[in-house]
């Protein structure tokens, strides 16, 4: 059965982390709109240009725009078994994008798993967040500490921080997020397609309860 997701839920709450295990062991493309904009505004692109100027006061990329990209990226043969959507969609005018986009290709979302956690935590978690950018490896200077003091334990290069992740944009992205990304949790629930998970856990623990889940429903259909 395809397997065709979105995952929900507060910035740093973990669910790129999750959502990169869960496509890595389900063989499906992980699509994560964050990074692709990223690449963009590395790339120096038009499109890059446009987005950095929302991402660095912590607002939403304009909807036109990230449906445009998620578009072209569903067009490709690596989403016929199904695909995880992180980070998209994250308004009501985006998921609307989402359904006439999956209607034209005869396609649907099977289910959307919202990871949940107090908001308290959250900023901490965004601010000392760090990665490396040669192997992508993901820290946190406070939860989940490199062995060497800001330096990768897999390729020992220096970490590196994203941009947006200062105490003051994550604090404006969240904001953002509790506006425009937190309805979506109604709009999926009327449609019978969310499943909540708690962000408060262990990496492992949350990951085995989603494979559970999803293991759980796919029986029942
Ligand atoms: P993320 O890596 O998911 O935390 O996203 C980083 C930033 O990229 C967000 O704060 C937004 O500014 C922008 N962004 C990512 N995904 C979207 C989206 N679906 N719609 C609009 N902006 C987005």
């Amino acid at each position: 059965m395809k397997k065709r997701m979105i995952f929900l839920g507060p910035p740093g709450s973990g669910k790129g982390t999750q959502a990169s295990k869960v496509a890595e062991t389900l063989e499906i493309p992980h699509i994560d709109t964050g990074s692709m904009l990223r690449e963009e505004i590395a790339a120096g692109t038009e499109e890059g240009k446009i987005a950095e100027q929302y991402i660095n006061q912590g607002q939403l990329a304009p909807a036109s725009l990230v449906i445009r990209i998620i578009k072209n990226r569903l067009s490709r043969p690596d989403t016929k078994n199904g695909f995880i959507l992180d980070g998209f969609p994250r308004s009501l005018e985006q998921a609307e994008g989402l359904d006439k986009i999956l209607a034209e290709i005869n396609e649907k979302i099977d289910f959307v798993f919202n990871i949940d956690l107090a908001e308290s935590v959250l900023v901490d978690r965004m601010a000392f967040r760090r990665s490396c950018k040669d192997c992508g490896s993901k820290y946190n200077l406070k939860f989940n500490p490199p062995e060497q003091e800001n330096v990768c334990d897999k390729c020992e290069n220096p970490l590196t921080q994203r941009a947006d992740d200062n105490v003051e944009t994550a604090t404006k992205r969240i904001g953002t997020y509790k506006k425009e990304t937190e309805p979506l949790i109604n709009y999926y629930t009327d449609k019978g397609l969310i499943i909540n998970i708690n962000g408060e856990r262990e990496i492992v623990e949350i990951f085995t309860e989603i494979m559970e889940k999803l293991e759980l429903k796919t029986s029942s259909f």
